[in-house]
């Protein structure tokens, strides 16, 4: 079994619920959604063929309290499933997920905390994002199938006033942690933040830690 890998780094987790935690970055090569606001286009590039057994001794020699598996799409290569399985039956760290929002994570280990982006109409690819994500997490809290958060990063008032409506269509806020944030260099943070307080919205604004902590275009941080 192998996965095509862009890179395997330290770093700080910049942007969910574990923001601040030392975490190993496993980001799988490749992905083809083509959003305006990629900040990881290189990952489009072919990758290294690693083993699984050879992804898991670098994330042992990082030896973070945290593992992500991020992209690219990391869910477009199938070995991902074994991948994430593997890393939850060591127990040695909790295991992130993050991706684009556009494939099922249905067939994720439930184990895996799952950090899915909604994209706003900014992104160019709004009416990719799949439904069903937001339904399974819906039912997350009745059949125990795992953690799930969801990340909205706008850069504009109608991406802002487009994530409010669905939102409150939803209430996906009210299942499950949402964070808000903002594409970085194109919207004030005060400015979002001052909306989400004047809406009372229900979620967590974040700003992308790791762009504040080294340049904002450096690899592999
Ligand atoms: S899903 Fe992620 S990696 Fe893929 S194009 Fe969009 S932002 Fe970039």
């Amino acid at each position: 079994m192998k996965l095509s890998v862009s890179e395997i780094f330290h770093s700080i987790q910049g942007e969910s619920s574990f923001a601040g935690w030392p975490c190993a970055f496993v980001r799988l090569a490749g992905c083809g959604h083509g959003c305006l606001h990629c900040d990881t286009a290189y990952a489009e590039a072919p990758g290294t063929e690693m083993t699984i057994e050879g992804i898991i001794g670098r994330v042992d020699a990082i030896g973070a309290p945290l593992v992500e598996i991020t992209g690219g799409e990391p869910l477009l290569q199938e070995d991902v499933y074994t991948l994430m399985e593997k890393l939850c039956n060591r127990r040695r760290e909790i295991v992130l997920l993050e991706t684009g929002g556009f494939l099922s994570v249905a067939g994720v280990d439930p184990r895996v905390h799952k950090i899915i982006d909604i994209k706003p109409p900014s992104s160019g690819v709004s009416e990719k994002n799949h439904q069903e994500n937001i339904d399974l997490a819906l039912q997350s809290g009745k059949d125990e199938s795992g953690s799930f958060e969801f990340k909205i990063v706008v850069a504009d008032r109608p991406d802002y006033l487009w994530a409010r409506e669905l939102l409150t269509r939803t209430g996906l806020a009210d299942a499950c942690t949402v964070m808000m944030g903002t594409v970085f260099g194109r919207l004030e943070p005060r400015s979002l933040a001052e909306w989400i307080l004047e809406d009372r919205l229900r979620v967590r604004m974040q700003l992308q830690m790791h762009k504040y902590i080294w340049p904002p275009d450096m690899r592999g941080k």
